[in-house]
């Protein structure tokens, strides 16, 4: 069993100076007092739960006897995928956005569960299936290249439109270099399908300020002008400071209707 790092508890994160806590559970919110006074910063307070919200979120994430979190099952078609029983989330995104690690750091209070990874190029790509007691489940969608195998485009697809307990998409954008072509077709078969969505900026400790700051406002502008379907809220998340990841677990807590009243703040 891997220890869980540090920061990965909400324990661990109340001992830290005020500055550093809102760093570590709000990063976007942290990023506001360098924009030009004026802004408009609306959306960067959509989803802003109190303590006791995320410490509820986090028990969901920490598996105990009584409370298993599982890895349940790889599927390549949609007859393969497990019955859809639970209120259900799922993460795509680019080979290499990051995607792994911040499923791994979501799961990070639920040691034994393993996050499988298969980057053999030419490897057979599957949709992997984990269990969260009986909450909710979520799902790793095979991360897409540039020249993804039409298997891979049918698979995903027909996942996108078939999966009728599917409560929220969570798309995942490299927050060092911002949307690439392939985000683009991403959003623009997630808009087509009219299925709700978020945006997930990763790796943002490898961004510099300026960087982040430019691609945060650049892809929100984006969100606002051209997309229907995302929440106007973009999440940012480093899987190595472990920034962003509390709030994160509390909105897919929300998402799945396991918030049942969210505190507002
Ligand atoms: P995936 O292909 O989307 O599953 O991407 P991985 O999770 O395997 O990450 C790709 C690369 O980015 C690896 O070298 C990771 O160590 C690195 N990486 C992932 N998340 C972060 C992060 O939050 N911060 C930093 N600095 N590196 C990251």
């Amino acid at each position: 069993a891997r220890a869980s790092p540090p920061l990965a508890a909400l324990s661990q994160v109340l001992r830290l100076e005020r500055s550093r806590r809102t760093a570590v559970v709000f990063p976007l919110q942290k990023l506001e007092r360098y924009l030009a006074p004026g802004t408009d910063t609306a959306r960067f307070r959509l989803f802003q739960p109190g303590l006791a919200a995320l410490q509820r979120a986090e028990a969901l994430f920490r598996s105990d006897r009584g409370h298993p979190i599982d890895y349940v099952s790889s599927a390549v078609r949609m007859d393969h995928a497990p019955p859809p029983a639970l209120p259900e989330v799922c993460f795509i995104g680019r080979s290499n956005v990051g995607k792994s690690s911040l499923i791994r750091a979501l799961f990070s209070l639920a040691p034994e569960v393993e996050i499988r990874v298969s980057k053999t190029p030419g490897h057979t790509k599957k949709m992997n299936f984990f269990k969260v007691g009986k909450y909710f489940t979520l799902v790793d969608m095979p991360g897409y290249g540039y020249r993804a195998p039409q298997d891979f485009v049918e698979m995903v697809e027909a996942y996108l439109q078939e999966r009728h307990n599917l409560k929220r998409t969570f798309l995942l954008v490299d927050g060092v270099v911002g949307l690439q072509k392939t985000d683009h077709i991403a959003v623009e078969m997630l808009e087509e399908f009219g299925i709700p969505y978020v945006m997930v900026l990763t790796k943002i400790d490898r961004a510099s300020r300026g960087l982040l700051l430019k691609n945060v406002l650049e892809i929100q502008e984006f969100v606002k002008e051209n997309t229907q379907g995302c929440f106007p809220q973009l999440f940012l998340v480093s899987s190595v400071e472990f920034s962003g990841v509390h709030l994160l677990r509390c909105f897919v807590a929300h998402v799945t209707g396991n918030l049942p009243t969210l505190e507002a703040h």
